[in-house]
């Protein structure tokens, strides 16, 4: 046996290996088992080069835990290192690399020794990190004969290196788990960590056995069906082939869509469509993105996505590797060129992940204006369901924006669909103002605003429904890259306050006229946040009419979205439009009575308030009374 000192300069690295990679140290296993991986890939390399000859043999890669023992080891059959190898590549490879992690170290606050740490792959020095003592029994395919090493080290810079005898080629290491870390001597959570992180790994992973149950055919139970008997098989917890390494032309539908329930088995709803990603140039990335049905609570859809790196299983958060607004894909993404080992604000500077953000926005743009044109009626049937994605998307990324205003639709409240460049030609004439600006009408709710979107559809006006939660972003949006066009909410003004045109109606009433009448009504209205003013509307008009200025709504839609404070704060105001040539004005302006002019006014008042949803409480049931008096 050889003892030898590791060539490290500086003071004993596990101290700082255990304390600092201690908030991530169940990576260890990945490492561990990718490193078992690599090494089966190679001798599959090197069995298709023809320079090893032998039988490759079972080449599945097994996962042993002796909770007795207190070990967990992961063994392959892959190439294996002779003596000289375990000399080269463990002990100073791995440790020059660790040193030099320490000695970056040394001078840096916490906080940026955690982006150092995961610069520096401590790959199979990582399993000190959950080990008091590491051993490492290897026998390389070169090897002829039953000549092995066996490596250990626990966890002083000391470590010994022996010569054993073994029949199998390949690595065994096994991981003596220190008392910090006895959670890793539990099935489960073993189990757990595998699922995690090695569900799709390329070489056949094995990891004890588990118990399945089967009907047994000869016997029956009390109601004459099969019984079932308990049986045991071996618990293979990787899929090696997953879809998105396939050939897009060889997947069919039905594919996808199992992939989507093998990746999310607690998800329940199948995903609208997929997107199938296979590029080896500029960079290498392949991967299936999958929308969802996308719902109005967008912040618990996110982090669906997962991260590979040849298919081993890096991160759920993509944030700085795809834009901000595909984050609500679910799917997986696979590249070796996402440096994945840095940090994330780095990350958003590095000229790879930017192609790359880049490429995965194009492809999704390009797929949904595919689908928009293949087939229109049935993107409009997802339109309402991928919606806030895209609005999201508009809203955030100038690019998108760009890309989507081909097959960006509007929705009328009538059910109909227009692109932008439909909608503009549907709407220029009519809606037009006399400034030559085009009013699109909106609305947010059908059921409240009512009355409002049917005054402007008797004119013959369009309106929309902009009822998503990220509609009035999107609505800023628009009008800031549509030429002209400018939105109004159908109750934020009089329709033809909305959209003005030359013709000025001429009113009933002159100005004392108005002025006294202005007197009359703000004396009958003690509620100051009502300010009243004329309009000349149709005879048969409301002769009173509430409205919400656009401008103070807007600010405090805004607000309430982004859950600030200011303009949240401030007292709603109200327009309180009086329609000078309803002859009801006449009216109360010639009453005597004063109680009887009160109670008109406070009538007119009233059915103003109900059609905007205003009247409440005391005043609704009230009214109801004087209306239930009067049948
Ligand atoms: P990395 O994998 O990033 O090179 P590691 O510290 O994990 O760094 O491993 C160092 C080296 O030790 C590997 O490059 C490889 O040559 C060798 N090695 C580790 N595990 C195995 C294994 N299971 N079989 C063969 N060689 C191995």
């Amino acid at each position: 046996m050889h003892k030898g000192k590791i060539n490290v300069q500086t003071e004993n690295i596990f101290p700082i290996i255990k304390k600092f990679l201690y908030s991530d140290h169940e990576i260890f296993l990945r490492e561990i088992v990718s490193n078992a991986v690599d090494a089966t890939q190679k001798l599959k390399t090197l069995a298709s080069t023809g320079e090893f000859k032998g039988e490759l043999g079972d080449l599945t890669i097994d996962i042993v835990l002796d909770k007795e023992a207190k070990t967990l080891s992961v063994r392959d059959r892959g190439i294996g290192m002779t003596k000289d190898e375990v000399e080269k590549y463990i002990n100073q490879i791995a440790f020059s690399s660790a040193e030099e992690f320490v000695e970056k170290f040394k001078t840096k606050t916490e906080a940026e020794s955690n982006a150092i740490i995961g610069h520096f792959g401590l790959g199979f020095y990582s399993a000190f990190m959950v080990s008091d003592k590491v051993n490492l029994e290897t026998k390389s395919f070169k090897t002829e004969d039953n000549k092995a090493s066996k490596w250990e080290c626990d966890g002083s810079p000391e470590y010994s290196l022996e010569e054993i005898e073994l029949e199998e080629r390949g690595t065994k290491v096994t991981m003596h788990i220190d008392e910090e870390n006895v959670n890793f001597l539990e099935e489960q959570n073993v189990l757990e960590l595998l699922k995690k992180y090695c569900s799709f790994l390329p070489v056949q992973i094995r990891f004890g056995k588990e118990k399945y149950y089967e009907n047994d055919e000869n016997e029956k139970d009390e109601n004459g069906n099969p019984k079932q008997i308990e049986k045991e098989r071996e618990r293979i917890i990787n899929n090696p082939f997953p879809l998105w390494k396939k050939t897009p032309a060889d997947c069919k539908d039905e594919n996808y869509k199992s992939f989507y329930r093998e990746l999310y088995p607690m998800t329940f709803e199948e995903p609208l469509f997929h997107i199938h990603l296979n590029v080896d140039y500029p960079f290498n990335l392949t991967g299936i993105l999958y929308f969802p049905k996308v719902n109005n609570n967008i912040e618990v859809q996110k982090n669906k996505i997962q991260l590979y790196c040849n298919q081993v299983f890096v991160t759920d958060s993509v944030e700085g590797i795809v834009p901000q607004f595909l984050t609500l894909l679910h799917g997986v993404i696979d590249s070796p060129d996402i440096p994945l080992n840095v940090s994330r604000s780095y990350l958003q500077s590095d000229s790879n992940v930017k192609k790359i953000s880049g490429y995965i926005m194009k492809k999704v743009s390009d797929k949904l204006e595919e689908l928009f044109k293949k087939d229109r009626e049935a993107f409009e049937k997802k339109w309402d369901d991928i919606r806030v994605f895209i609005d999201y998307g508009m809203c955030t990324e100038e690019k998108f924006f760009d890309r989507a205003k081909k097959f960006y639709l509007f929705k009328n409240t009538e059910g109909q669909y227009f692109t932008i460049e439909e909608y503009k030609k549907h709407t220029e004439d009519l809606q037009k103002d006399k400034n030559n600006q085009v009013i699109y009408l909106y609305t947010n709710n059908v059921d409240e605003q009512h009355s409002f979107i049917q005054i402007a559809r008797e004119r013959g006006y369009d309106v929309l429904l902009m009822n998503n939660v990220l509609d009035s972003h999107l609505i800023n949006t628009l009008e800031q890259k549509l030429e002209n066009t400018r939105f109004a909410r159908v109750d934020s003004n009089t329709i033809d306050k909305l959209i003005e045109k030359d013709l000025d109606n001429i009113s009933k009433l002159d100005d004392s006229q108005k002025e006294s009448l202005k007197g009359i009504i703000e004396n009958n209205i003690e509620d100051k946040s009502f300010m009243v003013e004329f309009a000349n509307l149709g005879e048969n008009e409301m002769p009173m009419q509430i409205m919400r200025p656009e401008f103070m709504r807007r600010m405090k839609d805004m607000n309430a979205l982004s859950g600030g404070m200011g303009f949240g704060n401030m007292p709603e105001s109200f327009q309180l439009i009086i329609n000078s040539n309803s002859p009801i004005c006449e009216k109360i302006l010639n009453e005597d009575n004063e109680e009887t002019q009160k109670q008109t006014i406070k009538h007119i008042f009233d059915l103003a308030k109900l059609s905007q949803n205003l009247l409440k409480g005391e005043d609704l049931t009230n009214f109801i009374k004087r209306n239930m008096d009067q049948v």
